[in-house]
C-alpha cells in the first residue's frame, strides 16, 4: 500500500526533483483524494528540496464520463490529470484511449496499451504526452506506443505508475526503459529530461 510521504521521501533520495502523486479516481472519490493529497503535500514542504505535484489517475470511469470528470478534478485542485488507458494488463473499457486525447484537460494518457494511430494522432494535436512506462505488465506494449508515437509526432513521458517505494527509479533508469522500448538514445534522452520538464512549466504556467 503506498504512503504518499514515503513516496516523496524515496523519490527524493533517488535524486529526483519532482514527483507527481496521482492516485487513482472516480466520479466518487476524486475530491476527498485531492484533499489528502494537498494536507500531504503542505507536511513535505519540511523537507523542502522536493518539489510535489498532486493529481489524479481517472480510473474506469465510463468514456462518457472522462472529460465532464476531468473539468470537474481540475476545478478541485487537480494539478495533473492522467487517465488509466486501454493496457493489456489491466483493462478498461474501450474507447477510454479517444475519449481522453479528445479532451485537452488530460495531461498523460497511461499505458495506452495498442493504441491506434488515429488516436495518438489527436493525442499529439491535443498536447497529451503518451506514457511509456515502467510498470511491469503495462509495459508489455512499450514498443507499440513508442513506435506509433513517433510516427505521428506525439510526446511520450516515461512515468513509474509506482503504488510503492520499489517502483520508484532514478532517471538513468527512465532512459533506459525508453531505450527498451526501441526508442532512439537522443529522443530517449529528451523524453526523459525535456518532455518531463515540459510538463512541469504547463502546471506550473497553470497555477
Ligand atoms: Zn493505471
Amino acid at each position: 500500500m503506498w504512503a504518499p510521504p514515503e513516496m516523496i521521501r524515496s523519490a527524493r533520495d533517488l535524486g529526483q526533483t519532482s514527483i507527481a502523486l496521482t492516485d487513482h479516481a472516480s466520479l466518487s472519490n476524486f475530491e476527498s483524494i485531492l484533499e489528502s493529497l494537498l494536507i500531504e503535500r503542505e507536511a513535505a514542504k519540511a523537507w523542502g528540496d522536493i518539489e510535489v505535484f498532486v493529481g489524479l489517475e481517472i480510473t474506469h470511469v465510463p468514456a462518457k464520463h472522462i472529460a465532464g470528470m476531468a473539468k470537474k478534478a481540475r476545478r478541485a485542485g487537480a494539478e495533473v490529470i492522467l487517465v488509466h488507458g486501454e493496457t493489456l494488463s489491466e483493462p478498461v473499457e474501450p474507447g477510454t484511449n479517444r475519449a481522453s486525447v479528445e479532451c485537452q484537460d488530460i495531461d498523460i494518457l497511461a499505458h495506452p496499451g495498442l493504441i491506434s494511430e488515429e488516436d495518438a494522432s489527436l493525442a499529439m494535436q491535443n498536447g497529451i504526452f503518451l506514457e511509456i512506462t515502467a510498470k511491469r505488465g503495462h509495459s508489455l506494449t512499450n514498443g507499440h506506443v513508442a513506435k506509433v508515437a513517433q510516427h505521428v509526432g506525439a510526446s511520450m513521458l516515461v512515468n513509474t505508475d509506482a503504488h510503492d517505494p520499489a517502483d520508484l527509479i532514478t532517471a538513468e533508469r527512465a532512459i533506459q526503459i525508453a531505450l527498451g522500448a526501441g526508442i532512439p538514445n537522443n529522443e530517449a534522452l529528451k523524453i526523459v529530461n525535456e518532455n518531463a520538464k515540459t510538463l512541469i512549466h504547463r502546471i506550473r504556467n497553470r497555477k
